[in-house]
């Protein structure tokens, strides 16, 4: 008998022992699960890393990623202790071998990215921009994306308690590296977060918002509670999300106290009108569910939300295989009760070409996990494909293999269409990871690359849209 492609087979989840990390040894369950401690104690820098791995992780490391802070990160470093806890999940820094499976570490992979990761030849693609998704110039008023007709994303703070090295928002989000600065708000925050409030009172189009940020894991609970509340107020609201990675990076946040209440009250408000709240996370590896991720989650659904769902990002050496997706999925949905939503395509940022997959192998990951989960928890892989939003993968219009250009169109205007007849008539593009190219694509990039002042208008034309495609699109 032929055996299947994937086999299922449940896992029971265990919270790694931190004990085994030199810096943790003392650190008791109490103070684990104190949201408090876990803030106190974040990693933030190579020294940090290193007081908390102790010799086990080899000095090479270390330069490795300093060196990758100094002239590629666009994220700075943090991490909660709890997501550093599950790297390695099953070795320990005084085994041999330690630091070539933290290199290899899915988590680490993408939350501390070492230089030595990233391409050399591209490590960033010649059209990957900072804001790669255009959200700041759909902002209705400041931190608000009005992007899609019913919905938008409420940028409420630009902080997170944990920062990716794939953050979309490398623009706004977190702080500056010695090669990204970060975009201020101009408005206060309450002057921010009232301006919001008062253009979907006078928007009543819009029924669905993505409350995010940043993290509102690192909104102060009231200021959050308060928000959302009034949110409930505006008869046309009747989905709301609020986003956090928090939820697995640091669930000593949604397991506190005084969240649980306020969630509690939240939820309360929100069934007596019809209103759904959701709570939307970002997993990307199976290891990273934990009892503690599994608890958060399922206190959050005693507490009322309708869902907690996860939107995670496909990216290389971290989850682009069908049997680690499922893994994760299987994890979710079985252990941990959230619902498999979402994977997107890594975005154009720069710095993210080694972790980017083509289009061909992400719709080959969406047919190769078909079938095994329920259909309601089948994950959709997306691409948000810049002035368009998100496409899944089997949606587009003409693909480019060769030079790993691909072609997208759309259903509605944006924000900033509403006088643009030609939006919806037009092709946007979408690029592959060069490196990835058959020889004759990337010779055509390199040759693109040598020219002066190859803009995306030229790339479009060359590549046979017919001048069809929107030029200012990349
Ligand atoms: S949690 Fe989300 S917003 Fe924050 S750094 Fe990670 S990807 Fe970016």
């Amino acid at each position: 008998m032929v055996s299947q492609p994937y086999v299922y087979k449940r896992h029971e989840l265990a919270e790694p022992d931190w004990r085994r990390f030199p810096g943790w040894a003392e650190v008791s369950a109490e103070d684990w699960e104190s949201v408090q401690w876990q803030r106190a104690h974040c990693v933030k820098n190579a020294r940090q890393l290193r007081q908390v791995t102790g010799p086990g992780l080899a000095e090479a490391f270390f330069d490795d990623l300093e060196r990758d802070q100094r002239e590629r990160a666009t994220m700075s470093m943090l991490l909660p202790p709890q997501m550093l806890n599950t790297m390695v999940p099953s070795g320990s820094p005084d085994q041999p071998g330690f630091t070539e499976a933290f290199y290899a570490d899915p988590v680490r992979r993408y939350m501390i990215p070492a230089f030595s990761d990233r391409r050399a030849d591209w490590p960033s693609h010649p059209y990957a921009q900072r804001d790669s998704l255009h959200e700041a110039e759909m902002w209705a008023v400041e931190g608000l994306t009005h992007r899609y007709p019913t919905k938008v994303l409420a940028e409420l703070l630009p902080t997170c308690p944990q920062y990716c090295g794939h953050c979309t928002r490398m623009d706004l989000v977190g702080n500056p590296t010695p090669g990204t600065d970060k975009h201020k708000f101009a408005l206060a925050r309450e002057d921010r977060l009232d301006a919001m409030l008062a253009y979907l009172r006078r928007t009543p189009g819009v029924r669905d918002v993505v409350v995010s940020g940043g993290d509102v894991a690192n909104l102060p609970w009231p200021r959050l509670e308060s928000f959302v509340a009034a949110l409930l107020e505006i008869d046309s609201i009747r989905d709301i999300r609020l986003a956090s990675k928090a939820l697995m990076g640091l669930p000593q946040h949604w397991l506190s106290d005084q969240v649980r209440a306020g969630m509690a009250r939240l939820a309360s408000t929100a069934r007596s009108r019809g209103v759904s709240i959701a709570i939307h996370t970002h997993v990307n590896s199976a290891q990273s569910v934990t009892p503690l991720v599994a608890r958060a989650a399922r206190a959050m659904l005693e507490a009322g939300v309708r869902d907690v769902r996860n939107q995670g990002v496909l990216l290389r050496g971290v989850n682009d295989s069908a049997g680690a997706l499922l893994d994760l999925c299987f994890a979710l949905l079985d252990e941990a009760a959230i619902m498999p939503y979402y994977f997107y395509m890594c975005d154009m940022i720069p710095g993210s070409e080694h972790w980017r997959l083509t289009l061909a192998e992400g719709q080959s990951l969406q047919h190769d996990i078909m079938g095994y989960l329920p259909g309601f928890a089948t994950p959709r892989m997306v691409c948000d494909v810049p002035y368009v939003g998100k496409r899944w993968l089997h949606q587009v219009a003409r693909y480019d293999a060769e030079r790993g250009i691909s072609y997208w169109t759309k259903n509605y205007h944006t924000a900033i269409e509403q006088d643009d007849e030609l939006a919806l008539s037009r092709e946007y593009p979408y690029y592959d990871p060069i490196y990835m190219l058959p020889e004759s694509g990337q010779a055509w990039w390199r040759s693109l690359a040598a020219r002066p002042l190859a803009g995306a208008a030229e790339v479009v034309t060359i590549a046979g849209s017919g001048g069809k495609a929107r030029q200012d699109a990349v």
